[in-house]
């Protein structure tokens, strides 16, 4: 195997890890693909070969159902199992992944390219968090006592409550931008709810979903309650979002796969949540405090290389102030530390895979021709890797694609607004999306007009990007379909059943 420059910053257990094969878990064993295919995992930061994972078959995923289904039945060890004693094997899950927090954060900074620091204080921390967060509404799926009056049968009398059970197996389908906190964010809730999973994980980056199914398994999962299939899209991914034996299927990708998931889920009307993409309004007013507005935008863009769906990608900047915010995040932008993931002291890393530098690059190259100019940025970083400089395009058409698309990547547009009222409101909402939206301002009741009028799932005042296991996340319009997080998600996860008896 190649592929070893730039490794040595990983510490021996996630070498240890690396250097094993990478097989995939149906019914509580580790095995190859029934294709016998493999494809390449890539360091973004170098382009070089690092691992290889199992190509899933349509078999494969044939066999993880059929496995989920079982240790779905009735009388299997998961369905007997308490909420208490559930709860506590989420809390050993949580706990387990605190333990390996700086294995994870390495295998995702090298499987992704992420700045290792992040990984380990956000994306790990969180992930850790939403178990311990879900262990304890496992004890908590209340269900209620109805008082009946039922017309027509004078003299009988009923009983009638309601019950939360798990709504089966689900299918769940992740992203690249967030490998490990995408499968927290699906798996916490789902277990915790009692229902039994296979997990699809992106192809570019399946590493830290196969180590934390590892932990899960050490954590006391019975068999079958998890499975995992690695693979692409078309070959995995689909015969999973469509088969007979799935319940539910949890989506989180872009729109327009989104939407053939929505067509593969409606042969047999699953039950179905998706998390799209965003092209997120950051409106800074007049009045904003510049010392947080300004790194606040810019870091609302730049995290996690611009490759989060919440990314405030559209900056709305009032006229007064409007200069000196550009100069700015622009002079932010250029002090960004570039660098290799795994290097400590990168503050922006490479974008995940060629793919993602090509349409990034392309969005870039887009902007040129539809007249719009740069204030920073545009370009490659660095002659290997899949690096582009933190960009902002200025002077843009409302209508130009760099400011209509989702470019997932660290490119910001920037725009200049001058009424609140009649002009900002319709040009943030003027977006197929509505993910999320922020605003920067000192004036507490231009905060409580505007919020209510931004067309969004989350807004942020004064902060951008803050998540927390509390608080639900989801999208408005073409950005999805129900919310993650927060005891909202446990609808995803649990049917109703009303109960009648009469006496
Ligand atoms: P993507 O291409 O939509 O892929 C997402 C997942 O779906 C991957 O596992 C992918 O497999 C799989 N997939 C692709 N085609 C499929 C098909 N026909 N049937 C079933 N599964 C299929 O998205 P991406 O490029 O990986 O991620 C970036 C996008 O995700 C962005 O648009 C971003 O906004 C969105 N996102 C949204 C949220 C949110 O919470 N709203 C969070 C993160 C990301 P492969 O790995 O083989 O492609
Ligand atoms: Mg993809």
């Amino acid at each position: 195997m190649d592929g070893s420059k730039g490794l040595e910053a990983l510490g021996a257990e996630a070498r240890k890890f690396i250097s094993s094969p990478k097989k995939i878990l149906i019914d509580g064993e580790w095995v190859n693909s029934t294709s016998g295919e493999t494809f390449e995992i890539y360091n973004p930061a170098t382009g070089q070969v690092v691992a290889h994972a199992q190509s899933g078959s349509k078999e494969d995923v044939n066999a993880a159902v059929a496995a989920a289904r079982r240790a779905f039945d009735d009388h299997s060890e998961w369905r007997k199992m308490s909420p208490s004693n559930r709860g506590k094997l989420l809390h050993r899950i949580g706990d387990l992944i605190l333990k390996h927090q700086d294995e994870l954060a390495q295998l995702e900074s090298l499987d992704n390219g992420k700045p290792v620091v992040v990984a380990k204080v956000a994306d790990v921390a969180l992930a850790a968090d939403i178990f311990h967060y879900m262990a304890g509404w496992t004890t908590k799926a209340d269900g209620g006592v109805l008082d009946l009056s039922v017309p027509f049968t004078p003299g009988t009398e009923y009983h009638a409550y309601t019950k939360r059970e798990p709504i089966g197996v689900v299918g769940q389908i992740i992203p690249w931008n967030f490998p490990i906190l995408m499968a927290a964010w699906k798996l916490a809730p789902a277990l915790a709810c009692g229902c039994t999973v296979v997990l699809k994980p992106a192809e570019e980056t399946p590493l830290t979903a196969l180590r934390l199914a590892e932990l899960i398994q050490e954590a006391g999962l019975p068999k079958g309650v998890l499975n995992v299939v690695t693979g692409f899209g078309e070959t995995t991914g689909a015969p999973l979002a469509s088969h007979p034996g799935v319940d539910k299927v949890a989506f989180t990708g872009s729109t327009e796969v989104g939407k053939l998931i929505v067509k593969a889920a409606a042969n047999d009307l699953k039950k179905l949540t998706l998390e799209l993409g965003g092209k997120s309004p950051n409106i800074i007013l007049n009045d904003a405090d510049l010392s947080k507005a300004i790194p606040g935008a810019a870091s609302a863009i730049f995290f996690n290389q611009g490759q989060t769906c919440s990314a405030g990608s559209r900056l709305f900047i009032q006229d007064k102030v409007y200069d000196e915010v550009v100069a700015g995040i622009a002079a932010y932008a250029k002090g960004l530390k570039m660098g290799p993931g795994l290097d400590p002291s990168t503050q922006l890393g490479p974008l995940v895979s060629q793919n993602q530098f090509d349409r990034v690059s392309g969005y870039m190259a887009a902007g040129k021709t539809e007249g719009a100019s740069l204030a920073t940025g545009g370009g490659r970083w660095g002659n290997e890797g899949y690096f582009v400089e933190p960009t902002v395009i200025i002077n843009a058409a409302d209508s130009a694609k760099v400011v209509q698309e989702e470019i997932f990547g660290p490119v910001l547009v920037a725009t200049r607004f001058s009424d609140v009222d009649d002009e900002l409101v319709r040009r943030a909402n003027d977006s197929v999306y509505g993910l999320a939206a922020g605003i920067w301002s000192q004036d507490v009741s231009k905060i409580h007009k505007l919020v209510p009028r931004l067309r969004a799932g989350t807004v942020w005042v004064n902060c951008y990007n803050i998540f927390d296991a509390s608080m639900p996340f989801g999208g408005y319009k073409q950005s999805g379909w129900g919310r993650e997080m927060g005891h909202q998600v446990l609808n995803n996860y649990l049917e109703t059943k009303a109960v009648c008896i009469a006496y």
